[in-house]
């Protein structure tokens, strides 16, 4: 019988798959000359591996110009589970079931509205889940991981939500025990912004992977910044969320949060449309009157449609509306110094306006060394970029070595989500 594998076995282990994951045609030679490691070092913990189900060997490729016996290559089982990820706006979710890799293998954009409270949002989102985990012919013992982000600050450690400005009876909800309760594979939670910022940094195009500041301006207003590849949460989950920071004394900008004065209660989507309904309604704008007239209300996708018809209150106001975000922004940049800073979110559906009134006004207001060499670009992933974004956060936790001498030996993350928890 073959003794279980210690606790320094796990390490290579680990640190054989990680090697395996990240390069593509990795041979058992390539492995021992990337590691120091001996063949019969190699060749046990790669068989430990294969037999987990998480390595592959493929058949031999004879290699063009190059003679003697043809190398096995290896290759991660990106296939071996899947991950569901959910990122949640205000008002609509965008949600994914994708392979080990983080790549999506079925994904759906839903409308929901958080302030109906955990438990009924939660459970549309679980039932969207079922669905997803069906298309994809995948069936939930195989889920590994679990991402979730809510537009709401979130204690990264416990999957708590932290005193949320918009989304009441969410707060100290426990959203990483409801889902771990139904699925049983480890959940992580956490702002909406930053599963976006992390997935256009792991997935925008272009492919820059410098410090990135990702602004979303929707609904609500909020921020998320990638510093060498890893998300600043802060100290309590507060940091990036500047939807809530002073820009004005008007005392007449009420924010939905209590205060006044907000950013977001200037240039959020939903003061936007607020004070364009108010201006359509005083004959103002006979293109958004005939849109109130029609639905009710407007929506955030009008403001791009008034725009392409040329309507001048909804160009005003994006100008302006733009400034005070580029202004805020702008301090960001100065204190951050990121390379690329991305601009996402629903107020950029279909408006170009927006985005360059505020690409210039950070370049206006940044100091000079910030500002040389900063990319700023509109976000590039369909809107999807939270839902990839939860899933490549979910797989980094799964696969980076600390976590993955925990489940290793078991090859299922599943058996030991209490820790796998506790190393988050
Ligand atoms: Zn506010």
């Amino acid at each position: 019988m073959q003794a279980p594998p210690t606790a320094r076995d796990i390490l290579v282990l680990a640190q054989i798959v990680d090697l395996v994951r990240e390069a593509e045609g990795a041979t058992r030679s390539w492995i021992e000359a990337e590691t120091g490691l001996g063949r019969a070092v190699v060749n046990d913990r790669l068989a430990e591996g294969i037999d987990l189900g998480i390595i592959e060997e493929l058949e031999p490729v004879a290699e063009k110009g190059r003679r003697g016996r043809p190398s096995r290559s290896l290759r991660f089982r990106a296939e071996a589970g899947v991950i569901l990820s959910a990122c949640l706006g205000a008002g609509s979710m965008h949600a994914a079931v994708s392979d080990l890799d983080g790549e999506p293998i079925a994904k759906v954009f839903r409308n929901i509205d958080v302030s109906h409270g955990p438990e009924t949002t939660l459970r549309l989102v679980h039932r969207t889940f079922q669905r997803l985990l069906a298309r994809a012919g995948s069936d939930p013992g195989a889920v590994w991981g679990i991402a979730v982000g809510v537009p709401g600050p979130v204690e990264f450690s416990s999957g708590r939500v932290v005193a949320p400005p918009i989304m009441p009876g969410w707060d100290g909800f426990d959203v990483r025990s409801w889902f771990h309760e139904r699925y049983g594979a480890p959940v992580w939670v956490d702002n909406e912004v930053n599963l976006m910022a992390f997935g256009e940094w792991a997935r925008g195009e272009p492919q820059e992977r410098r410090d990135l500041l990702y602004v979303k301006v929707a609904t609500g207003i909020g921020a998320g910044l990638i510093t060498n590849g890893h998300l600043h949460r802060g100290d309590n989950g507060a940091a990036g969320d500047i939807g809530h920071v002073h820009v004005t004394d008007d005392r007449k900008a009420v924010c939905r949060c209590g205060k006044t004065g907000c950013l977001e209660a200037v240039a959020g989507g939903w003061a936007m449309l607020n004070r364009l309904e108010v201006a359509a309604r005083a004959g103002k704008s006979p293109y958004l009157k005939s849109l109130l007239d029609e639905r009710g209300h407007l929506i955030l996708s009008d403001l791009g449609h008034a725009e392409a018809h040329g309507d001048t209150i909804v160009t005003t106001m994006s100008r302006q509306n733009a400034r005070v975000t580029g202004q805020a922004i702008a301090g960001v940049v100065n204190f951050a110094n990121p390379g690329t800073l991305v601009l996402g979110g629903g107020v950029m559906r279909g408006t170009s306006l927006f985005f360059d009134t505020f690409r210039d006004t950070v370049l206006e207001s940044t100091i000079e060394l910030a500002s040389r060499g900063l990319t700023i670009r509109p976000a590039s992933l369909d809107f999807y970029e939270g839902a990839i974004g939860g899933a490549l956060l979910a797989v980094e936790q799964l696969f980076r070595p600390s976590t993955m001498r925990l489940w290793l030996a078991d090859g299922d993350p599943r058996v030991r989500v209490d820790e796998i928890h506790d190393a988050a």
